[in-house]
């Protein structure tokens, strides 16, 4: 289930491998919100080698399960993200300055990093990538009316008579604007 490539297969020449990641292994990344619906992450990798730096080039696709931050219906969201990662050799990202290793440029550029002299490993950056990819607020549509805050019917099916400008001056209401003053 690993996505790792040994560093001497690879050459100059573009080279494809397809691996998968079983999805379950980053569920618990995903605090909660997103479950997977499919059991693996298909990935692609494209990675040529010069010396010792080597250059990927990375797509994951799955399929994961949440419910609407709106109206809680159960949605299904599509990933098919891609990414390039740049490997150099061991040491070579702090070579610049020993004695301060931070303040290094590289090391402060996300898309590169080192490998250990034998192989690359793309597991910890596919769940990641996968992780930025997926929505902080998923809707289960853009439009998604959600749920009426005063009788909770999912409005995206139904339409309910409350009047919702009572709702602001109700007792809850107004402690959730002594909340926001508060804050
Ligand atoms: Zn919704
Ligand atoms: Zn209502």
């Amino acid at each position: 289930m690993a996505v790792s490539l040994a560093i001497s297969s690879l050459n100059a020449t573009p080279q494809t491998r397809e691996a998968s990641l079983t999805t379950s292994w980053c569920a618990e990344r995903l605090v909660g919100v997103y479950e997977a619906a499919t059991p693996t992450l298909a990935i692609a990798v494209t990675a040529t080698r010069h010396a010792e730096v080597v250059e990927t080039h990375v797509r994951v696709q799955g399929k994961f399960r949440c419910a609407c931050s709106r109206c809680a219906e159960p949605v299904e969201l599509d990933v098919d993200t891609e990414f390039d990662h740049h490997f150099v050799g061991p040491g070579q990202l702090d070579a610049g300055d020993p004695l301060d290793a931070d303040s290094a440029g590289l090391d402060d550029d996300p898309d590169v990093s080192e490998h250990d002299g034998a192989k690359i490993e793309l597991d910890e950056l596919c769940i990641e990538h996968v992780i930025l990819a997926l929505p902080d607020v998923p809707l289960c549509d853009d439009d998604c009316k959600g749920l009426c805050p005063r009788c909770a019917i999912n409005r995206n099916h139904e339409s309910c008579s409350c009047d919702l400008r009572e709702e602001r001056s109700s007792p809850w209401a107004k402690l959730a604007e002594l909340r926001v003053q508060k804050d």
